[in-house]
């Protein structure tokens, strides 16, 4: 398989801040957060995307967007925060390995960019 980047921070090969796993998903904190509270959540097999995923293993995206919640949870925004997956170029996905982003701890705008 190509190099892929969070395929590496899920095997501990690259560091990353973790807030919370499993033995089939990782949340860690973003490397350049858009809120004061930032989180991306991975499964740890790699898929490219959302389509992909939920065509592949349907249970998996399950527990990746429970695990959405508890990262909430975890980071006290459980009242107000939003789940992101860019999906494609157009919709501005950088890292072909699916991943929700978890953003809350400030007021967000509607619609977004
Ligand atoms: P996207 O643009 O939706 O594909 O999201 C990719 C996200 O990964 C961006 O928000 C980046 O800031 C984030 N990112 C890139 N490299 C790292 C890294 N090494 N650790 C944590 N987050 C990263
Ligand atoms: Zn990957």
């Amino acid at each position: 398989m190509p190099e892929c980047l969070f395929c590496d921070i899920a095997a501990e090969r690259v560091p990353a801040a973790r807030v919370l796993a499993t033995d089939r998903v990782m949340a860690f904190r973003d490397i350049d957060p858009q809120a004061p509270s930032h989180v991306l959540v991975i499964p740890k097999e790699h898929h490219p995307d959302l389509a992909a995923l939920t065509t592949a293993d349907a249970g998996l995206l399950h527990e990746v967007i429970a695990a959405a919640h508890q990262a909430a949870v975890a980071e006290g925004i459980s009242d107000g925060y939003r789940v992101v997956f860019n999906t494609g170029l157009q919709a501005g996905q950088t890292v072909p390995h699916v991943h929700a982003h978890v953003l809350g701890g400030r007021w967000m705008a509607w619609p977004p960019g």
